[in-house]
């Protein structure tokens, strides 16, 4: 699965001394991330900083290096890049593709709800990434909107590649939603790549209604809701009939009546109102 490219990226042998470290960007559950500027070619990129304490507290370095590898071979350009790694004593260091327009969630707290043609334009990059994925037979990336990045033209990147284990940690110790999880997850079923066009459903009505669907005051009784799929549509915003049908389609229990991946792109609000170009002004 991996390509040349990567394989050399991991060859290579980076160090801390061949990048300027810049501002801190953020702090997740692991580390910080900083902008930094490789010292020979000046090129920008997040670098992602893990205490490797943190990593054997919470026993996941076989799973951390997996993922690392999966997120090296994936090339989508709505996916972020892992371009490679290295390690000193404490510390584990990933070298990121940088997003210089910070996170989606921010966006969408600041404005409360996105136009149908924003909308429209980052679930088509999310389904196109997410077609790329199940075809390699990745599935169930955290998706919800504080894992979702956006680059310097404003496409949209997915940054949470394979952290599921660590966006589910950071999620817990904020506030333990569900809101994103189907169904079948909630009740503790199998799952399998549904689950991708079940969370788009979800991320589809946030981003149109500034608020996720099934959203509660305990998770007892989110609980409730997504496996009831209690839904319904406010008033305001005011939004198409076709973009509540496709969220209709994407919110079923049965998870093989979801609309697939493929009927997400060719659907009328889609085509309608998504820019192909991935990029939102
Ligand atoms: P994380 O540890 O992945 O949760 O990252 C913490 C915060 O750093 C995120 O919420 C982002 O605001 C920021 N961040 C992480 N990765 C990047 C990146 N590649 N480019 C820009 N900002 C980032």
């Amino acid at each position: 699965m991996e390509t040349q490219k990567g394989q050399e990226s991991r060859r290579r042998e980076w160090s801390l001394r061949d990048f300027e470290i810049g501002k801190p960007l953020g702090k997740g559950k692991f580390g910080r991330v900083y902008v930094a500027r490789e010292a020979k070619s000046k090129y920008i990129v997040a670098l992602k900083v893990i205490f490797k304490e943190q990593i054997e507290k919470y026993k996941i370095q076989h799973q951390l290096r997996r993922e690392m590898e999966i997120q090296t071979s994936l090339r989508h350009p709505n996916i972020l890049r892992l371009y490679g790694w290295f390690h000193d004593d404490e510390r584990i260091f990933l070298i990121l593709e940088y997003a210089h327009g910070g996170e989606l969630y921010g966006l969408l707290r600041k404005t409360n709800y996105l136009s149908e043609e924003q909308a429209a334009t980052y679930i088509l990059s999310l389904t196109q990434a997410l077609a790329y994925c199940h075809e390699k037979n990745v599935i169930h990336r955290d998706i919800k909107p504080e894992n979702l990045l956006l680059d310097h033209e404003g496409r949209l990147k997915i940054a949470d590649f394979g952290w599921s284990v660590q966006s589910r940690s950071k999620r817990q110790t904020m506030c333990g939603t569900l809101d994103y999880l189907a169904p079948e997850m909630v009740e503790n079923r199998p799952h399998d790549y549904a689950v991708d066009n079940w969370t788009l459903g979800i991320l589809c009505y946030e981003f149109l209604y500034g608020i996720p669907p099934f959203e509660a005051e305990s998770q007892t009784d989110t609980f409730k809701r997504i496996i009831k799929v209690d839904l319904n549509f406010p008033s305001a915003p005011q939004t198409s009939a076709e973009a509540k049908h496709l969220i209709t389609r994407l919110l079923v229990k049965d998870s093989s009546k979801r609309l697939s991946l493929q009927r997400i792109m060719e659907h009328p609000w889609i085509v309608k109102n998504a820019d192909p170009s991935g990029i939102c002004k």
